[in-house]
């Protein structure tokens, strides 16, 4: 399946690197690889269009990096909007409620509920010693209560005492009783399923969720179901509102295009994968690891994002170089301040520096934020080429145009000028310091 894959791709593999923006013809051929992709992952048809026409729009016109080919660089800005649609943070069971907190299983028949309802009891227990309920709300199926009672005597965690006749909703608030009495942390409820989504099954779970206020609302989904998956779970959020999804089966030979789909749907967040039948086979989703389980490119791009980290360094020896010869303009204070807005802060091409790690401290210190840099940057575009060169050019009613012009205060300008100066200062320093380079000025 895989290889299959990476041979229609070579036609984006082994096209020519070149520099400059992609434009519409290479996006569309690289998306036309990427779209099958999706579709051999199982991505939901519905899903598959409107991702790749927003990636559409965000790759025409983006900058492709030295060294790759158009549809290489394609393939990355695919690779990081999908984790970005996956959810970029890592996600948990919310038990931060008053006890005792619950939580809804909810899907279809054969889903993995009542497993993964152990599974997460087992976890709850073991790694924040929560004291966990479990009880089955599933009236139909005698069995199914058995067991889970056999799975909370595996896994060390109580089960609610079965009593015949009951409603699934008078179960769930005996056991909310039980567990008030019993101090117990968390209560999981483990639904009936169904085959198929059905009215009744929903209107169950639906009923419970109320009674009981559940704190969590989980829908558990096959990964192997693949396009079922955006109607189940548009079904069940549109019912009774999740609050996020656990996928099982992921050691299957999904390649977890359900993950996309219905985080896509839903907008709720997954929030742990199944990955076999022993009650520990239970992990956090890795966005990264499914975006690239999904598009199956993990290759390209890696190999984008080590041309992009050589360019990186290429300009930090540039700069280094300039800075060594006491030439430190406003327009590299610009690109400085650029590089840490990409980077998410203060760090950027200085870390990648030897030595100097001391000025990054104190811009840590004067606490640089983005907005800051974003403001800064503001200010440097506002002036004229000559300025920028040599900012002793600067007289007053050239600095209130500035800062009308950057949408700031003179105050602001005055300030980023001094941070230059300075940093300036410590370069001129680093210059004279022939023999003890960078790190010899800065003492360390
Ligand atoms: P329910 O009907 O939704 O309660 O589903 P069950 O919890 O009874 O699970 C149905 C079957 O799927 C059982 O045989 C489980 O062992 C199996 N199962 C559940 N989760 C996983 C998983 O993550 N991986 C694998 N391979 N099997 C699973
Ligand atoms: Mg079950």
């Amino acid at each position: 399946m895989f290889e299959g894959l990476s041979d229609r791709l070579s036609g984006i593999l082994s096209g020519l690197t070149r520099r400059g923006a992609l434009t519409e013809a290479d996006v569309s051929e690289a998306l036309r690889e990427v779209r099958r992709a999706l579709l051999e992952a199982d991505v939901a048809l519905e899903v598959v269009r409107s991702f790749t026409d927003k990636v559409r729009e965000r790759a025409v016109g983006a900058e492709v990096v030295k060294s790759v080919t158009p549809g290489q660089m394609v393939v990355k800005i695919v690779n990081d909007a999908l984790v970005e649609m996956l959810g970029a943070e890592a996600e948990t069971i919310d038990v931060r409620a008053l006890p005792p907190v619950p939580i809804l299983m909810v899907g279809l028949q054969g889903s993995g509920k009542t497993t993964t309802t152990a599974k997460i009891a087992k976890r709850l227990s073991e790694r924040e010693k929560k004291k966990v309920l479990m009880a089955s709300l599933d009236t139909r199926r005698p069995a199914a209560m058995e067991q889970l009672a056999i799975l909370g005597k595996q896994v060390s965690v109580d089960t609610l005492p079965i009593v015949a006749g009951q409603s699934a909703v008078q179960i769930a608030k005996r056991a909310m009783q039980a567990a008030r009495l019993g101090g117990y942390d968390v209560v999981m409820l483990d639904t009936a399923g169904r085959v198929t989504v059905d009215e009744q099954l929903m209107a169950e779970a639906a009923d419970v969720g109320k009674a009981v206020e559940a704190h969590e609302v989980l829908l558990v989904a096959d990964a192997l179901t693949g396009q079922d998956a955006v109607n189940t779970a548009r079904a069940f959020d549109g019912r009774m509102g999740l609050t996020g999804i656990v996928l099982t089966r992921m050691d299957g030979d999904s390649r977890g295009g359900a993950a996309l789909s219905m985080r896509a749907v839903t907008g709720k967040p997954i929030k742990l994968i199944g990955t076999g039948e022993k009650v520990d086979a239970l992990e956090e989703f890795h966005p990264s690891r499914v975006a690239n389980r999904i598009l199956g490119m993990g290759d390209i791009v890696s190999l984008v994002e080590k041309a992009a980290e050589t360019i990186d360094q290429d300009k930090a020896m540039r700069m280094a170089e300039k800075m060594r010869k006491g030439k430190f303009d406003l327009d590299d204070l610009s690109e400085q301040l650029g590089q840490m807005e990409k980077i998410g802060g203060v760090g950027g091409l200085m870390g990648m520096m030897p030595g100097m790690g001391a000025m990054k401290k104190q811009l840590e210190g004067a606490k640089i934020d983005d907005k800051v840099i974003g403001r800064q940057r503001a200010i440097i575009s506002s002036m004229t080429k000559a300025e920028r060169r040599n900012p002793d050019l600067l007289k007053a009613s050239r600095k209130k145009r500035i800062a009308a012009g950057s949408g700031t205060k003179v105050e602001d300008v005055n300030k980023l000028l001094k941070m230059h100066r300075q940093m300036a200062d410590v370069m001129k320093m680093m210059g004279k310091n022939k023999k003890g380079g960078i790190a010899g000025a800065l003492g360390n």
